[in-house]
């Protein structure tokens, strides 16, 4: 007897070496978290199954990985539009950021994992406050996380303890689902000796770092005319790149930083939507293909994102790329989907167990619903998912070999009680008062 038996779908893997391939009508054998078998339809006995998924009309694939997200910031999207960075920050999410209690980011994460799981996000890198909220929170609705609780440098000692104490804590938590590391906020918020003490404990526990730096090419260019090195140098300088590293943004990543980001395989998670809506500028996505260095799909928060939304991402990377190169033959279908995928696991650390559905790798899978008039005539599954598939296109969610969402339904999580409490603490979660942001942003 085995655990679930996934019938007569099309199944979408990406190889090692990004090219893209479909296997029609087949099933994908499931046994405890894990990928048994993926086999043309008809030599599986359904009855050998506890559970059997009918796949028909549907296309298999990796579950997305989120590999930079603020989710609990869900609460406060749509709060601040409209202007620039430094307003941001100053003047909107970090005085509303005072508000939050570790209640808030417990319902907040659900609020956000329930929206990741409809569209198809299995796992997510998430830095964010009250962490151990987020984890409750993980745990209850089913996902993968990689948790990491934000420092900055005013926060002294005490909370490099506090988060380290997370870390430890939750560290192979649900069955391993979630894992955590350490994740100071930016080379600009934080100095040098902070983040070396921030490295020191990484170390001591043997986790990696998850840190925003050269987000905008003007931080690159402040730090070169104020101490003469990039922030990727002094993240290099300090001991930040020495273990597993996600470096969320990378806008203002220089050549001189391409050779530093390739020896130590420090992933870069993209967050596309956020940059076109605040003018951040291009990401160097060629150079860093070309420089093997690993890209990551990510949503940001959703005050600049407005939405938790990979598909979206997935089709924004290519579209941002091609217009700012004046050139339609970059990056094309097979490359986006092996960083929606493979080049995704990399960053998040796991890049043998997800972002493929090879057999022996963990049973994170979604089915893509391929029948709606938006995706008929279907000449493409690879074009059809890239371009025009929707996140709500997205039918059922396996994480861990559980089925998360069936049919359109959450089996893990409350939606009316997530949003009641949303809507019950809005007046107050949105209330600003400037004199008690919890940073100033100033690189
Ligand atoms: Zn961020």
């Amino acid at each position: 007897m085995s655990d679930l038996l996934i019938r007569n779908c099309d199944v979408l893997n990406v190889t090692i070496d990004a090219r893209a391939f479909v296997l029609f009508d087949h099933d994908i054998l499931i046994s405890g978290n894990r990928i048994e078998a993926v086999q043309p339809t008809g030599q599986a006995d359904p009855s050998h199954f506890r559970q059997v998924i009918d796949g028909r009309g549907q296309v298999a694939m990796p579950g997305l990985i989120n590999t930079h997200a603020h989710t609990p910031m869900v609460l406060f999207r749509g709060l601040a539009e409209d202007v620039p960075v430094h307003v941001w920050f100053n003047e909107y999410i970090w005085p509303l950021e005072n508000n939050l209690i570790e209640e808030d980011v417990y319902w907040g994460m659900q609020l956000g994992l329930a929206e990741m799981i409809r569209g198809g996000v299995t796992s997510v890198a998430d830095h964010y406050f009250h962490m151990d909220g987020a984890a409750k929170a993980v745990e209850k609705a089913g996902s993968r996380a990689l948790l990491g609780w934000c420092v900055f440098g005013s926060n002294g000692q005490e909370m490099i303890e506090r988060s380290g104490r997370f870390v430890q804590e939750w560290q192979g938590a649900a069955n391993g689902r979630i894992r955590t590391l350490m994740a100071p906020h930016a080379p600009y918020t934080c100095d040098d000796d902070y983040l070396r003490a921030v490295v020191k404990k990484a170390k001591e526990l043997g986790v990696g770092i998850h840190i925003h730096a050269a987000e905008e090419m003007f931080q690159t260019e402040n730090s070169l005319s104020s101490r003469g090195k990039t922030p990727i140098q002094v993240l290099e300088e300090v001991g930040v790149l020495d273990g597993m590293t996600i470096i969320a943004h990378g806008n203002g990543v220089i050549p001189q930083d391409y050779p530093i980001l390739t020896r130590h395989q420090v992933g870069i998670a993209h967050c596309v939507k956020g940059y076109l809506k605040m003018a951040a500028g291009t990401t160097p996505l060629l150079d860093f293909r070309q420089h093997q260095i690993p890209i990551g799909l990510g949503s940001d928060g959703a005050v600049s994102n407005n939405t938790l939304d990979i598909f979206e991402v997935m089709r924004l990377m290519p579209m941002a790329q091609k217009n700012h190169h004046h050139n339609a033959e970059v990056m094309p279908i097979a490359e986006v989907l092996y960083i929606a995928t493979r080049d995704s696991a990399r960053v998040y650390g796991q890049p043998d167990d997800l972002g493929n559905l090879d057999p022996g790798s963990l049973a994170d899978i979604i089915l893509v619903d391929m029948t709606q008039p938006h995706t008929q005539p279907l000449h493409s599954i690879p074009a059809t998912l890239v371009y025009n598939t929707r996140a709500s296109d997205v039918q059922t969610v396996i994480i861990d070999g559980q089925v998360v969402m069936k049919n359109h339904e959450l089996l893990t999580l409350d939606e009316g009680e997530i949003i009641s409490y949303a809507v019950e603490h809005k007046a107050r979660l949105a209330h600003r008062d400037t004199n008690k942001r919890i940073q100033t942003y100033a690189p």
